[in-house]
């Protein structure tokens, strides 16, 4: 079994690695847990070791629990080495290996194959945020701290953004195609269900400008939770869904505004072994992903509304480093009037969101947060800018946790232009 097992393992990427160290500097969890374990180099050698037997698998376990996924190492490294298949690998034998307890197992029965799966369930969860806030137990709860006997769900609870009631999806034609741009929309789970406002300040920003946007019906979610966590079966089950669904239509771009399902989406041919007809379906599907930054980079849009704030930008780590989108935000903020763009040092330095690594590994995500925090402080702005549900969160948490709320906001990218170009819901 566990030679069989160890066969899964990466073993050929890991001799791209020649161990120069250039990613040591740009990777988060080496620089605030100053290990070689938790480097780049060191997770590459204990994948190596574990596949030639001279460790166990187990002897991997918390190398690569500690990885935040963030793939800043691939960025820099010099021989491109397959970072991210690696650790995919190693993160796949490692659930297969390990004995699940009862509670572990209903937790990840609940969390991957009920809640994420199904867009009711999803839904559910959306109205259920949206009463807790209307009734005003979530005021309470943040006002009196009545969460602060779990500290986590307490930061946590303080962080969350307030929800809208999700829209069901309908197949939404816009019969103007002056830019002869159409593209299919895809909404995500966790931003339906959290930011569903944000999605719908992409589709009218777009709308306005022309674009055909098609909101369709029968997408699902991404599948990157469950990938991150090993679950490949049901990423796979995901990935095929989705594919089903867009490729009934003729869509130039499939957009989203999530820098990590993006990432997920912008990989699906991975899924796949090469030469399949999945693999080329997933191919077709992987080349239409685009980020809403690099669409609303090639629209005139037009701002109307200057924004008098002083702003970073902390970029998704999957939207850079792995759909290597690097300019198109900086472009889009440069161009919104009233707005001073500031530099952040370590700006591209993982926040510590990375999934639901701030809820399994909270001390350490807070200690990367923290490492962040200081370079916001540093920059002095009053506008964090994000591209992702996940690190809007954890900035918002950052900015409770130093007591910066009054002075200090967080928006995504499509709420400032939508404010910039008098978009509104
Ligand atoms: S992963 Fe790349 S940058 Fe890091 S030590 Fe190996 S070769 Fe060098
Ligand atoms: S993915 Fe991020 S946290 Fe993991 S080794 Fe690479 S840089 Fe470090």
């Amino acid at each position: 079994m566990t030679n069989e097992l160890v066969k899964k393992l990466d073993y050929e990427a890991t001799f791209d690695c020649v161990q120069c160290g250039y990613c040591l500097p740009a990777c988060p969890t080496y620089i605030a847990f100053e290990k070689e374990k938790h480097s780049p180099r060191g997770r590459i050698n204990l994948v190596k070791m574990a596949a030639e037997g001279k460790i166990t698998i187990g002897d991997m376990q918390e190398g690569i629990d500690l990885c935040l996924g963030c793939r800043a190492c691939e960025t820099v490294c010099p021989t491109n080495v397959r970072y991210g298949d690696i650790l995919m690998s190693a993160v796949e034998v490692l659930k297969e290996n390990k004995k699940q307890s009862v509670i572990e197992k209903t937790n990840r029965t609940l969390a991957f194959k009920i809640a994420l799966k199904n867009k009711n369930v999803l839904r559910l969860i959306n109205k259920g945020l949206y009463m807790y806030q209307i009734s005003g137990v979530k005021r309470l709860t943040k006002n009196y701290n009545l969460l602060k006997s779990v500290q986590k769900f307490n930061e946590l609870n303080k962080a969350m953004p307030d929800v809208i009631l999700s829209r069901r999806i309908n197949r939404n034609i816009n019969p103007f195609r002056r830019n002869n741009v159409s593209v299919g929309f895809f909404q995500g789970c966790i931003m339906d269900s959290f930011f569903a406002r944000i999605n719908d300040l992409a589709i009218k920003i777009m709308q306005k400008n022309y674009v055909q946007v098609t909101n369709i019906p029968n997408q699902t979610c991404c599948g990157a939770l469950q990938h991150h966590a090993g679950e490949s079966k049901d990423t796979i089950e995901l990935a095929k869904k989705n594919i089903e669904a867009f490729e009934k239509y003729d869509f130039d771009y499939i957009v989203n505004t999530i820098g990590g399902c993006g990432a997920t989406l912008k990989e699906y041919h991975k899924l796949f072994k090469s030469g399949t007809d999945w693999h080329n379906r997933a191919l077709a599907f992987t080349n239409k992903v685009r980020d809403i930054s690099q669409i609303l980079s090639f629209l005139n849009l037009e701002f109307i509304n200057p924004i008098n704030k002083n702003a970073v930008y902390q970029p998704s780590c999957h939207l850079e480093n792995v759909q290597k989108v690097f300019n198109e935000p900086d472009k889009l903020i440069e161009k919104i009037p009233g707005l001073t763009y500031l530099p952040m040092p370590q700006r591209s330095l993982c926040c510590g969101s990375a999934g639901i690594y701030n809820i399994v590994h909270y001390n350490e995500s807070m200690k990367i947060l923290d490492m962040k925090m200081k370079n916001v402080r540093a920059t002095e702005p009053n506008l964090i800018i994000t591209s992702n549900p996940g690190c809007h969160i954890q900035m918002q948490l950052g900015v409770e946790r130093e007591g910066l709320s009054d002075v200090l906001e967080v928006k995504h990218l499509v709420e400032v232009i939508a404010e910039s170009c008098g978009v509104e819901v």
